[in-house]
């Protein structure tokens, strides 16, 4: 893409930095922390991910674990696993991909890296903060809406964000962003 060599020859500061891949000890440390402090959601993406999606693929990518969920044929079709069928799911600093295809998208994998670094804010507290929004608009803001679980989604907080930045990505804004530009340690 133009915009990502334009901004090479440019500038060598990225312009999100990449919190994993640091050189301040300080900052070194509060991202470890975070990893701790999400670890938890972690494990409960990663129960989810081996028990209803039968993930598979298992790799490390861009500061995250990653895989891909499962699927199965019925009637000649084929079902994936992830419940809601959404591109991605993110938990703490695992993400579930649907396919294989959407581990490519760079855009998605923006979005996802947002929700990771919000689970490393938040911690446990971050699930609170989701499951509770949602809950909300589900029950109140939506009410009368025919998308009732999507308009809900839509409007959760971490979810503006989340579409926001992935946005600002898609535009060129963001070249640098978390997860822009793959980079694999296991797997493929
Ligand atoms: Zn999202």
């Amino acid at each position: 893409m133009p915009e990502m060599q334009r901004q090479t020859t440019e500038s060598t500061e990225p312009t999100d930095p990449q919190p994993f891949r640091t050189r301040e000890p300080e900052i070194a440390i509060v991202v470890a922390l975070g990893y701790v402090w999400a670890a938890f959601n972690t494990l409960i993406g990663l129960l989810l991910a081996v028990v209803f999606y039968r993930a598979r693929g298992f790799r490390w990518s861009d500061g995250c674990l990653e895989a891909v969920g499962g699927s199965f044929q019925r009637d000649g079709k084929t079902v994936t696993r992830i419940w809601g069928r959404p591109g991605a799911q993110t938990w703490g600093w695992f993400i579930v991909y649907r396919t294989e295809a959407h581990v490519a998208k760079a855009p998605l994998r923006v979005h996802e890296r947002v929700h990771v670094a919000q689970g490393m804010v938040g911690g446990p507290l971050f699930l609170l903060a989701y499951g509770l929004h949602f809950l909300i608009e589900f029950a109140w803001t939506a009410r009368f809406r025919p998308s009732r679980w999507y308009d809900a989604y839509r409007r959760v907080w971490a979810e503006r964000m989340a579409y926001r930045i992935e946005d600002e990505f898609r535009r060129g804004l963001r070249p640098n962003a978390w997860g822009a530009n793959p980079r694999y340690f296991l797997g493929n």
